[in-house]
Formats: structure tokens, sequence, C-alpha cells
């Protein structure tokens, strides 16, 4: 990662912390569970209702959570550069609030066609169950001019996208957004906030799944959604609570924990998978093609050297001449990488990439199958060795 002048990694590893009792405190919050608030005088629950309801990060109530919730926010804060931060029980409902706090009966949106698949799946049926229409563009043709509706409010993004990595040119498209009077959201969960940094890139929204790098440790699901704009908060704020959200705070204590040491450990899952990279790079006899952006010769380079601050740990490739059942059958003799969905973790992962998914993607163009290497914290020589050994074994 180059190395960054602005003081964020100070910043994170300090927000939060506890504030000094009698010239002592802990050097983490505690983890505090409760369900009511306990008010010594009436005059005091009224009061913090009123400041509530003015729109500030205090608890009134358990579901609004306590001190390790607000660290938590004040952490996520730091690395998505927001004003407010929403926490969501898995990154999924973070990804629904957003889209149910902002669109309206008849309101029209514009996803990006390489997105997280669960948006299409699950989110859209919601949203045009509730008079929301979708129109899916390709990040990859420039801003989606063409599609814009007069009911277009707002354009939902994800760069580098789910599986593929395609790097779009956000702050293209928020210009674009902004200058049609179109809100534009931006899932950073590959990019975790110290990769990337969608706000100060002209998004409006941020959204996290923090099961992923936050978390860093396959032990809890959770999600985030930040922004800088208080009117868009206090709208967020507002759907947050209707739709009761809560995460509990042994979780919260756990995502704070993690964001401690994402620096380190993103630096060392790029490190690693950038040497897998070009390793599979090495197998053309049965890989057609990587994809990473950190490569040069990987489309999105330019963009991603120009707004990213380094890589993380997914590698995806396509097999050559290879069908589904040998991608299969490859997986399945990879000793060290699990078979597993949701990346992030300190552990390697693979997945044959469901074809369903990826043929949505207007970046996709081959037919050959799809592996998506979660690179993980093991010394990268004997993740090589053991893809070297699955290779041989299924492929040559
Ligand atoms: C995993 C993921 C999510 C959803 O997060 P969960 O915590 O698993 O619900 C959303 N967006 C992206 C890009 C993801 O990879």
């Amino acid at each position: 990662m180059p190395a960054r002048d602005d003081g964020l990694l100070t910043r994170v590893l300090h927000a939060g912390s506890p504030p000094f009792e009698n010239g002592a405190a802990p050097v983490n919050v505690p983890v505090v569970r409760t369900s009511t608030v306990r008010f010594e005088q009436n005059a005091d629950r009224i009061a913090l209702h009123r400041r509530r309801e003015a729109g500030e990060a205090v608890s009134t109530y358990g579901r609004h959570g306590m001190a390790t919730h607000r660290a938590l926010e004040a952490a996520i804060g730091e690395l998505e550069g927001a004003s407010r931060v929403l926490l969501a029980p898995s990154g999924l409902s973070a990804v629904s609030l957003v889209f149910i706090a902002l669109l309206s009966p008849s309101d029209h949106v514009l996803v990006q066609d390489s997105v997280y698949g669960p948006v299409r799946e699950r989110i859209e049926p919601l949203l045009k169950r509730l008079g929301v229409s979708f129109t899916y563009f390709n990040a990859s043709n420039g801003v989606p001019a063409a599609l814009l509706q007069p009911t277009t409010r707002l354009i939902y993004a994800e760069s580098p996208s789910s599986f593929l990595y395609e790097v779009i040119d956000l702050p293209a498209l928020a210009a674009f957004a902004h200058e049609h009077g179109v809100l534009l959201a931006a899932d950073n969960t590959w990019g975790a906030g110290l990769l990337y940094q969608p706000l100060a890139l002209g998004a409006d929204i941020s959204v996290q799944a923090i099961t992923k790098y936050p978390g860093g440790h396959s032990d809890l699901m959770q999600g985030a959604v930040s922004t800088a704009n208080p009117a868009l908060g206090r709208r967020l704020l507002d759907t947050h609570d209707a739709l009761g959200l809560s995460v509990g705070a042994d979780d919260a204590y756990l995502a704070l924990r993690g964001i401690r040491s994402l620096a380190v450990r993103l630096a060392q899952h790029g490190r690693n998978a950038l040497e897998v990279a070009r390793y599979l790079q090495t197998e053309g006899d049965v890989i057609a093609r990587v994809f990473y952006p950190a490569l040069a010769d990987d489309p999105g380079h330019g963009l991603w050297q120009r707004d990213f601050k380094g890589a993380n740990g997914l590698v995806s490739f396509a097999l050559r001449r290879a069908q589904a059942a040998e991608a299969s059958a490859f997986v399945d003799a990879l000793r060290l990488f699990g078979i597993g969905a949701s990346w992030g973790g300190y552990e390697s992962l693979a997945l044959v990439a469901p074809s369903s998914r990826i043929r949505e993607h207007s970046y996709w163009r081959g037919a050959e199958p799809v592996v998506r290497l979660h690179v993980g914290l093991e010394d990268p020589a004997d993740l090589i060795a053991d893809l070297g050994q699955a290779f041989r074994r299924v492929l040559k």
C-alpha cells in the first residue's frame, strides 16, 4: 500500500477509545449489553429523547446500542470519511436499508450490472413489489446517460465489482448523478474504507459488509451505511429506526477489534494475492485469464491506480477449455483453500463462481468456468503449491 499522509491509520486506531475516569481508562471500550437505557431523572430521559429526535447519535433504548456501538461507528466514520454511520445486522441488510430509505413508489434506480448478486435476486423483487423500477447498466461503457429516466432517484454502484473486479470511474459517475439531481450509493466492501473511499470520490452513501475485512476473522455478520450528508443521514436513521435494525454489543465489539488490525491484515492479503495472481498468470496452459486489478494488464488497472490505495485478497481466474465439472473437481482437490463464499477472514477460500451470476455481468464475455479465490494470510508459497498440485491432479 502506498504511504498515506492524512493520518487516517492513526485516527482509525484511536477512534472511540474510552475516556479517562479518575485518571485511568481501559484500552478498549467495554461491551455494553443492555435492552433498556436507565435514567436517573425523568427530565434526563426527556432531554435525551429530544437530542435523538434532533438527529444526534445518542441512545434512548437498547436497540440503538450504547458505548460499544458509538465507538464502532466512530471508527467506521473515520474509514469512510462519514459523519453518520448506521450499523446493520448483515451487509445485505445495510444494502437493503439504502434502497428502502431512499426510494418510493414510482421511483427508478440504475444499478451496475456486475453488482453483488443478492441485490438483483433479493432486493429487486422486494423493491419492485413496493413500486420501484430497476434498470441495470454496463459501467464499462461510461455514464448511463441513455438509461436515465425523469423518475431516476438513485444510482447504485460497486467498484471493483463482485467476482470479476470491474473497476468503474466513480468520480465520473458521481458528477453525472449530481448533474441530474440523482443520488449515488456505492458498495465499498472490497475496499473496506482503507483501500477505497467512495464518499471522497463523490458518492453520497457508502455501504460495507463489515462481515468481510473489518470483521476479518470469519466470526461475525454485520453491515454499515455511511454518509457525510446530514439530510441523508437523517433519512437513513429514520428508516433504520422503522426497521428496528440492531446489532448486538458483542458483535459490535468484535467488529471494532477487527478494525484495529485492518490495515496490516489488508496489506498482507494484498501482497499474498499479488503473488498468487502472478503465479496464476504463469499457468497459461490451464488458465485463460486472471482477474485482479493490481495486475498491470487488468483492464481496470489504470482506474485502480488512480482511485485506490491498494488491493485485497480476492483473485479470480477463468479456466481454459474446462467445463463446470472440472472447475468443481479443481476446488475439491485444493487442501488449504476451504470452499466457501464469505471472504475477508484470515483464511483462504475458493469458490466456483455461479455462472448464472457472472453471465449477468456485461464485463464477462467468456464461457469457461470462473474460480474465485480469497487469498488468506497463510504463507503464499504454501498456497501456490496447493494450487499447483490441484491443477496437476485435475486439469493437466
Ligand atoms: C458479502 C457482501 C455483501 C453482503 O454482506 P453479508 O454480511 O454477507 O450480508 C454485500 N456486498 C458485497 C460486495 C459483499 O461481498
